[in-house]
């Protein structure tokens, strides 16, 4: 990736213009010179932070716990809650991360298939029957499939966690990435008492910072509060204060505009030059949301189309990457990042893409 002439579609990365660079600039002698900016600070974050993502939430100061980005909150989470042999259930495909954090926890690991909608509903009650711990879900532009689940396949989820008892990890990175539709109540708004709700300033902010956090209930929080002080005592003061700057208004919502507008714009080049120079080779739908594109190919593997990409300077991921055990589900699947590189080197990535596809 250090070759000036690689084109990467493969990771989840922000596009660096969008970072807030100018606001961070204006805010540093004022973050570094406020009270105990460079002391050691409390576990639970910033209060002025905390109280921010409350009132984002719609819940209280006290449920809220401010991590190093979306990872450390699912990493403390599963360490609060899951001993080896506990069963977490998760959406196949899923994101790479979360599996590694369970693998680390020596969780056993249940799939259910995702379908267009969400969860197979029918697959999701059998595995709730087997009395998992968490269910781990990713409701909004789920990465990698960009699947956004309709109302009532929340509500339906919700329903099962709460017949069978099961607390769901609901992860929310890509909630404010929404390019068209409208906005779905969280899983967290339909049912607090039953989810621990993460999100993430990794997408709208920059990933750099290291900031996201954790919502759920007062008791839970105070429990998982200590596994993150034995952790690393506090996230970066110097860091939350910087966002908060982000965060001030009207800054924050044309900065958000701003970002989403971008992001659209990226999204529709890469449909449209996938159309153009790949037609009927690969089929997708389009997310109303996100980072990604989930592409099924036509003919071929993804496993050998992505290392034969590597050969021609051009990254994308393999489908086989997103699920715990080899299937030949993910065989012809393959994600594309559409949120990283601007629109010519996104049009020069298809056409890349499509030569070798042509080759295969
Ligand atoms: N969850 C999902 C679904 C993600 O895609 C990512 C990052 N790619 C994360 C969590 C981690 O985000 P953060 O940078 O906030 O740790």
């Amino acid at each position: 990736a250090t070759n000036p002439e690689f084109i990467s579609l493969a990771g989840g990365l922000p596009a660096e213009s969008s970072f807030p660079m100018q606001k961070l600039l204006d805010a540093t002698s004022s973050v570094l010179k406020g009270p105990g900016a460079l002391q050691y600070s409390i576990t639970e974050g910033e209060p002025e932070l905390r109280q921010w993502i409350a009132n984002h939430l719609g819940a209280e100061i006290t449920q809220i716990l401010v991590t190093n980005g979306a990872q450390q909150a699912m990493d403390l989470v599963t360490r609060t809650l899951i001993r080896p042999g506990d069963t977490v259930v998760v959406e196949a495909p899923t994101y790479l991360g979360a599996l590694q954090i369970f693998d680390l926890a020596q969780a056993s690991i249940v799939t259910i298939d995702q379908t267009p909608v969400g969860p197979n509903l029918k697959q999701l009650e059998s595995a709730f029957q087997q009395q998992p711990v968490l269910f781990y879900a990713v409701p909004d532009f789920h990465n990698p499939t960009g699947c956004c689940w309709p109302e009532n396949t929340r509500r339906e989820v919700i329903a099962l966690a709460k017949k069978y008892k099961v607390t769901i990890m609901e992860d929310a990175p890509y909630r404010e990435l929404r390019y068209s539709g409208t906005t779905l109540p969280s899983l967290y708004e339909l049912a607090p008492e039953q989810v621990c709700h993460v999100g993430s300033f990794s997408k709208i902010a920059a990933p750099g910072l290291r900031l996201g956090y954790l919502c759920t209930g007062k008791d839970l929080l105070m429990d998982i509060s200590l596994v993150k002080q034995a952790t690393d005592l506090h996230s970066s003061t110097l860091c939350q204060r910087f966002l908060l700057a982000c965060l001030q208004e009207p800054y924050y919502s044309d900065h958000l505009d701003e970002l989403r507008d971008e992001y659209r714009r990226r999204r529709d080049t890469l449909v449209k030059t996938l159309q153009y120079y790949l037609g009927d080779k690969v089929y997708f739908s389009i997310p109303d949301g996100g980072m990604f594109l989930w592409l099924t190919l036509a003919k071929g593997k993804t496993d050998r189309l992505a290392d034969a990409c590597l050969d021609n300077n051009i990254a994308i991921v393999p489908g086989s990457v997103f699920y715990p055990e080899e299937t030949s589900k993910a065989r012809d699947k393959m994600r594309l990042n559409f949120t990283h590189l601007g629109p010519t080197l996104l049009t020069e990535g298809v056409k890349r893409l499509a030569a070798v596809i042509d080759t295969l």
